[in-house]
């Protein structure tokens, strides 16, 4: 027999953290916090597994899930003392979601659940507070009736705001018991109406209704979307956790409230979070009262923390705080309940955080002695790191506030207002930049959030649905700013006598909550020191090399600046694209002659000497890896007239001739065409041309500086040994030569990229001639699945979107096919010549997951663009230490 119900609390914990697989986060966690003592409300888990049970069996539960059910609910009953539908003392129970990850789009939360019209006037009784009972029941089914009765819950927001109007009040808080039974009633009418049913009263149906809820929502929309943004496999399923009610909304000595046990936007170690008096959890995440905070010496005047309004529950609340982060050894995110000043957990996991934020506590955790070095490298993800390098408000930059709410998640981002998220996506998909603008967002809108910039909300505090999402995914985020009116009829936000129309620009600052009108200038931000911790102990930890592919000075700075140890490509041809130099290029191309070449490429030889005679000085000491002009000919060639003209002219000839050549130079398939070595073998005085600049530039700065730098120089698209040959014996020439001129010999090295399937497949061969391999991974991308390059971004995301491809394979190396390329080039490779030194330059080299595989390969080293650099250092670390496990961050 299956067991597909895990029991918690009152002494009956069958699960474990651990456990989160079969359990969900929330139910694994529940049963871990209860057999560590902490006060769990008692209930059960049904595991994830029934939900693949249930889609594979046309929505059907397994037979046997009801009997161990049912026994799951006699011990709760048991435990706490009261019967599940008994008229004099119901016990009432919350249905909540749980899968392995949290997931917004899911259904959520049903709490109450097993009130009818016979138990409401039983808790009345039981708690001798009637007002309470209604309220309760009201609550249980606007939730059950919107989320899985499927009843719009504006529908019920429209009956409380008819009985405020008719009993004159503001507050839901000043409604009588009386008033609640109206409300409640006309909720009946509303689910019967909308439903052709009554509202069930039978609490076994409810139960079995809300389950089913949860199991049918992993299928729906927006469940499907997360997980697609997320790479979470619809496989794992959703575990359901039903557990004994606890009450915050019992009076004045309740309470519901949510808290990090550090500062989750700046990681400081300082306890976070807010709570509100007589509410559930819903009131809270709604935002439509504003939470207090809970520690004293945060509170603003007019505040009341929980400490000063309840400070026994604060004093074991600080004493959880302190057991849960030594326990899991991590910053953790917690629900709590006062019920009459008696506190209860509802949950743990493991914090959502910024990336400063992530960052700083794994320093500062590491410090204190809760995790080690090697765990605090794992606990950062490498990808994320790009958000911290991302561009911040110019301080000094003038600007035109519209107003202010929390700051929800950094970063600052400007882009047009849109009001939707279908409008934020689809204008995103144009290359807007897109401002997302809502009263209060829900998992609904996740799609526009993640195409949006950046978001704003007029509505709630900083664990509201927008808070969370946004820090969750890095976008900037200013949350709650209660001054700024969302006018979705008119399109429009308004503030202060300012309006700023649908499709005008505004500025956040999620660092501070400001929003501006128009764009402000940004800059750079600084990094903390906590950053360059984090990147020394992930240099300890590391075996494999990080370079950049550079080939400007500004490049090669950032990339130093960034720790790249050397240059892994300098993609020469980026060089001739200069504005002085391109006539020169064509001056040469155009010609027919071997003497007009050489003529031209005279010219651009003391440009190309000085380019590498400051990269060799800016990376002094390190490696620098230079290719040899790889992209076909006609890419230089004059586009217009007056281009054509200007070489013609220089040239001495007429425009007709150099359309003639520019004819003759066109290909039908560029990419594999006339480049690469090819160009090299056709026309050798171009390489020679190159190897000379580099060994006198070398030269110079050996001289200069007496540290001669090491050139490794790289032949492009080799396919054939005796391409290698060839060219390497033109290298071999000039740098006799060049030796003997200067009467200064220097070390170098010559070797190839490995970036076409012969290349890889005789590897062994052409690892005879070679002193280094360097793998290309888009052109052997583009060669392996005979995708091009730059045609594959019309129709990759619809292979993306329908699961042929798990991802972009230009983005992230297709570890089965590219990357089994690498891996026979790579033993065949060192096979044939031991310590053959091999590295990756394509874009892959700065992509965590094929960093990961970079380092199981065994490569010495990766190459990627600088601002990549800290990422790949860090992904690199990750993938030494066996990065396996999850990310937090
Ligand atoms: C490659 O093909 O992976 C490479 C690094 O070269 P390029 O992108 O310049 O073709
Ligand atoms: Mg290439």
């Amino acid at each position: 027999m299956t067991k597909w119900v895990y029991s918690f609390g009152a002494g009956n914990n069958e699960g474990r953290a651990d456990m989160r697989n079969l359990l969900g986060g929330k139910g694994a966690n529940l049963a871990e916090m209860s057999s560590i003592g902490l006060p769990v409300p008692p209930g059960f888990t049904i595991t994830a597994e029934v939900t693949a049970a249930f889609y594979e069996n046309d929505h059907k539960y397994p037979d046997d899930l009801k009997g161990q059910v049912d026994a799951a609910l006699a011990q709760v009953e048991k435990a706490v003392g009261l019967n599940f539908g008994d008229s004099a003392h119901p016990l009432l129970v919350s249905v909540r979601s749980g899968a392995r990850v949290s997931m917004p789009g899911m259904m959520d939360t049903v709490l109450n659940l097993g009130l009818n019209d016979t138990t409401v006037e039983g808790l009345a009784k039981a708690a001798n507070d009637p007002r309470f009972a209604w309220d309760s029941y009201r609550r249980f089914i606007q939730m059950y009736g919107s989320v899985v009765l499927g009843v719009d819950h504006h529908r019920f927001e429209e009956i409380i705001e008819h009985a405020k109007l008719d009993a004159g009040v503001i507050e839901d808080t000043a409604l009588t018991a009386d008033q609640w039974r109206e409300v409640v009633e006309g909720y009946k009418d509303l689910v019967e109406q909308e439903t052709g049913k009554p509202f069930p009263q039978d609490p076994h149906e409810q139960l079995w209704g809300a389950i089913g809820a949860v199991f049918g929502s992993w299928m729906n929309a927006r469940a499907v979307t997360y997980r697609r943004l997320h790479d979470i496999p619809a496989d794992w399923g959703t575990a359901v956790n039903v557990q004994a009610m606890v009450f915050g909304n019992m009076g004045n000595d309740c309470a519901t409230g949510v808290c990090f046990t550090r500062d989750p936007s700046t990681g400081e170690n300082m306890f976070y979070g807010e709570y509100l008096v007589n509410a559930q959890g819903e009131d809270v995440v709604a935002g439509i009262r504003t939470p207090q905070p809970l520690s004293a010496s945060v509170a603003k005047s007019g505040e009341i923390p929980l400490e000063k309004a309840m400070p026994a529950a604060y004093a074991e609340l600080m004493e959880v705080r302190s057991t849960l982060e030594k326990h899991y050894k991590d910053m953790q995110d917690i629900e709590f309940t006062v019920q009459q000043n008696k506190l209860y957990m509802l949950q743990t996991r493991n914090g959502k955080r910024t990336v400063a934020a992530s960052l700083r506590m794994a320093v500062e955790m590491a410090r204190e002695g809760l995790i080690d070095e090697a765990e605090a490298v794992m606990r950062v993800n490498p990808s994320s790191l790009d958000q911290l390098l991302h561009p911040m408000l110019d301080p000094t930059a003038s600007r035109t506030i519209l107003g202010k709410g929390l700051p929800a998640s950094p970063g600052a981002a400007s882009g047009i207002v849109v009001f939707s998220a279908d409008e934020a996506e689809s204008r995103a998909a144009k290359g807007e930049a897109v401002i997302l603008c809502r009263v209060e967002t829900s998992p609904e809108d996740i799609h526009g959030m993640h195409a949006a910039k950046g978001i704003l909300t007029t509505r709630g505090g900083m664990t509201s649905h927008a808070a969370v999402v946004a820090r969750g995914m890095g976008r900037p985020c200013v949350a709650g700013a209660g001054g700024i009116s969302v006018d979705y009829n008119n399109q429009m936000l308004s503030a202060g006598g300012k309006q700023v129309r649908a499709g005008e620009i505004v500025t956040l600052d999620g660092a501070t909550g400001e929003v501006f009108v128009g764009s402000v200038a940004m800059i750079e931000p600084a990094v903390s020191g906590d950053f360059g911790t984090l990147m020394e102990w992930a240099d300890k930890h590391r075996r494999m090399g990080v370079r950049a592919n550079a080939e400007t000075p500004l490049d090669a700075e950032t990339a130093r600046k960034f720790g790249a140890e050397g240059i892994g490509l300098c993609r020469t041809e980026h060089m001739f694209f200069d504005p002085e130099r391109i006539l020169a290029v064509r001056q040469m191309i155009i010609s027919n002659t071997e003497s007009g070449r050489r003529a031209a490429l005279a010219r651009l030889l003391p440009f190309q000497r000085e380019d590498f005679r400051q990269i060799f000085t800016i990376m002094a000491g390190l490696p620098v890896t230079i290719r040899l002009l790889d992209p076909p000919l006609h890419e230089f060639l004059p586009h217009h007239d007056q281009e054509m003209q200007e070489v013609a002219d220089s040239l001495g000839t007429d425009i007709a001739t150099i359309r003639l050549r520019a004819e003759e130079l066109s290909e039908a398939n560029p990419m594999l065409g006339h480049r690469g070595c090819r160009l090299g073998i056709a026309f050798p005085e171009i390489y020679e041309m190159q190897a000379r600049a580099i060994f006198e530039g070398a030269i110079a700065v050996a001289k200069e500086t007496g540290n001669a730098p090491h050139p490794e120089i790289m032949i492009p698209l080799v396919g054939m040994k005796r391409e290698l040959e060839i060219t390497r014996a033109q290298v071999d020439k000039i740098a006799v030569e060049v030796f003997a001129e200067t009467g200064t010999t220097i070390e170098y090295s010559v070797g190839t990229m490995i970036e076409l399937p012969r290349a890889a497949l005789l590897a062994d061969k052409i690892a005879d001639c070679a002193d280094f391999f360097s793998f290309g991974t888009n052109d052997l991308t583009q060669t392996v699945f005979g995708l091009s390059r730059d045609d594959a971004g019309k129709f990759l995301p619809h292979y993306v979107e329908a699961g042929i491809l798990a991802k972009d394979p230009f983005v992230s190396i297709d570890v089965e096919g590219v990357g089994e390329m690498v891996r026979i080039a790579s033993e065949k490779g060192r096979a044939a010549k031991g310590g053959l030194k091999l590295g990756i330059c394509g874009e892959h080299g700065g992509d965590p997951a094929s960093i990961a595989f970079c380092e199981q390969v065994g490569l010495d080293y990766v190459s990627c663009s600088p601002f990549r650099v800290p990422v790949a250092r860090l992904a690199a670390a990750q993938a030494a230490l066996g990065a396996a496990g999850d990310r937090t961050a």
